[in-house]
Parts: structure tokens; sequence; C-alpha cells
């Protein structure tokens, strides 16, 4: 008889952790928690645990678990923060943000912007399928740009590859805030770690190489 979708989550975290990926408890459990088999589409149920990217609608992709990890982990997400999202694809990695900033509900929640209005309707329904539609919230638009925030983020995760940091997201983020996200070109980017000091002030750490679709909109790749 083949595993349970329990048995394949708890098989991949263990991986997760052996390459070194996962270094917290909290993304462990995050990890989980989140059931991914529910972010994919049907026909690519039987593969949710494998550690590959897998296509979802628009031509778009639900990220690998390992850099879901890798992501988390460098946002040293915490109970009670706030998070906004650019690319929310399938939903999935904004689930387990939820499950770190609130796991119970309340206090921390995500805030989650996706380009396409298909898969903004398709994380919706996975989302509330799942048991987090509580805790984050969905809009469809250009998540690179004029967005109505100043200050009001404590962690961005952008999972989309930008061209350089969008001054925009710069602002949304609070002083103190950390902000991840691939920059490079089109076929290739660096998973940038940006910590503001203030608007002008902020450091910028590098975390290797990494290979996401494009950000689109005003900031983004033009087609
Ligand atoms: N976080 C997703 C998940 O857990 O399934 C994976 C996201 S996929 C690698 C990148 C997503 O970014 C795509 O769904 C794409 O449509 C979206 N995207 C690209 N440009 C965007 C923009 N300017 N604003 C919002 N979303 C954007």
């Amino acid at each position: 008889m083949g595993r349970s979708f329990e048995e394949e989550r708890q098989r991949l975290v263990e991986e997760l952790r052996r390459e070194g990926y996962v270094k917290s408890d909290r993304v462990a459990k995050a990890l989980l928690k989140v059931p991914r088999e529910e972010f994919v589409l049907p026909k690519y149920r039987r593969y949710a645990y494998l550690d590959m990217p897998l296509p979802i609608l628009s031509g778009q992709t639900i990220s690998a678990p390992h850099m879901c990890a890798i992501m988390c982990e460098e946002l040293e997400l915490r109970e009670g923060l706030k998070v906004l999202e650019v690319g929310t694809g399938s939903g999935y990695h904004a689930a387990l943000c939820a499950e770190i900033v609130a796991p119970r509900g309340g206090g921390g929640y995500v805030c989650s912007i996706e380009y396409f209005r298909e898969l903004a309707s398709f994380s919706k329904r996975n989302l509330r399928r799942a048991g987090y539609d509580d805790r984050v919230s969905v809009i469809n638009g250009d998540g690179s740009s004029l967005l109505p925030f100043r200050d009001e983020f404590d962690r961005i995760l952008v999972t989309a590859a930008a061209p350089k940091i969008p001054p925009k997201l710069m602002e949304c983020l609070k002083p103190g805030g950390i902000m991840v996200i691939p920059i490079g070109t089109s076929l290739l980017q660096t998973l940038k770690v940006v910590i503001k000091e203030n608007i002008e002030k902020y450091i910028v750490r590098e975390r290797g190489s990494c290979c996401f679709v494009k950000l689109r909109g005003l900031e983004g790749f033009a087609d």
C-alpha cells in the first residue's frame, strides 16, 4: 500500500531538515501542518510531496518546498507578524507563513497579491479548503507597484523574479522589517534578503542562486 499524504509530508520535512533547508522548529511545524496536496492541480496530487515546483494555472508554478523553507527561514517569521506576499500562485506559501504568524488565528496575518485573476480565484479556493482563509487575504492586482501601504508590513515575501528591488515594496516595509526577493534576469536570479533600516538605508545579503517565474507589472519584466 502507498504512503498517506501525512507520511509523505513527514518524510519530506525530514529530508529538508537533513539537507539543511529547514533549520527551525517553527518552519518544520508549518511544513508538517499545511497540506500541499490541497494547493496543486488534482492531476498532480500524487506528486505533492516531491521537492520540486509543479505547474499550476496561467503558466505559473507552485514553488518547490525547499525554496519555501529557505524563504520562510530567511524571513525570521514568528507569531504576530504582518506579512505581505507578492505572487500568491497556489496559496501554499501564504498558508505556510500564516501557520507561523497566526497559528491559532488572531495576531498576525498574511496579505497576498496575485497578478492573474484565475490564480487569485484558484488560491482563494485552496486556502478556504485547507482552512487558511481567515488568516490570509488574497488581492488580485499588480503587487510590484501602486500599493496603498506605508511602513505597514513586518515582512515581505516576493515569489517572482524582479529586475531590481521595487521601491514601492521598500515603502510598504516597516523600519526593521525584512524582505526576501529573487533579483536578476528572467532566467536566473540571486535570492536577496533585504533588511530595512529606514527608507534610504537598507542592508542586503545574498543567499545563493535561484530560478523563479518572472515578476509582471510596472516594476517587473516586459512581456
Ligand atoms: N507563492 C506561490 C505558491 O505558493 O504557489 C508561488 C508563486 S509563483 C512561483 C509566482 C507568482 O507570482 C505567480 O503566480 C505569478 O502570477 C505571480 N506574479 C508575477 N508578477 C506579479 C505581480 N506583479 N503582482 C502579483 N503577482 C505576481
